[in-house]
């Protein structure tokens, strides 16, 4: 969808959503959350370690792939050689189940 048409869109949704009544704004949420896609976070994650990819440990920017272990891609610091994932030194470091904390957090 392009800008033009995602604003035209969303005057006309604006429109709708504010003749509603309370009630009927309240089934539309819930229709959107019910179609919602759970985002791994993984995939949240990753976009935002490809922009600025340094080692969590010393900062150093020279790192290289180091395996996976599960789905999460693990990278090893060339300049002091710890290894890390795109999760450490966030809350979600060694979590389990770490798709549940979306849904806890709300
Ligand atoms: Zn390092």
């Amino acid at each position: 969808m392009n800008t033009k048409s995602f604003v035209q869109n969303l005057n006309q949704i604006t429109t709708t959503l504010i003749s509603m009544t309370p009630a009927q704004r309240e089934v539309v949420h819930q229709s959107i959350r019910a179609s919602q896609v759970e985002m791994p976070t993984n995939e949240l994650f990753q976009p935002i370690f490809d922009t600025s990819s340094s080692c969590p440990h010393c900062t150093s920017t020279h790192l290289r792939k180091w395996g996976k272990s599960g789905e999460t891609q693990r990278y090893r610091c060339n300049h002091c050689a710890k290894t890390f994932n795109i999760k450490t030194k966030t809350p979600l470091a060694r979590l389990r189940k770490c798709h549940l904390w979306e849904e806890y957090a709300r």
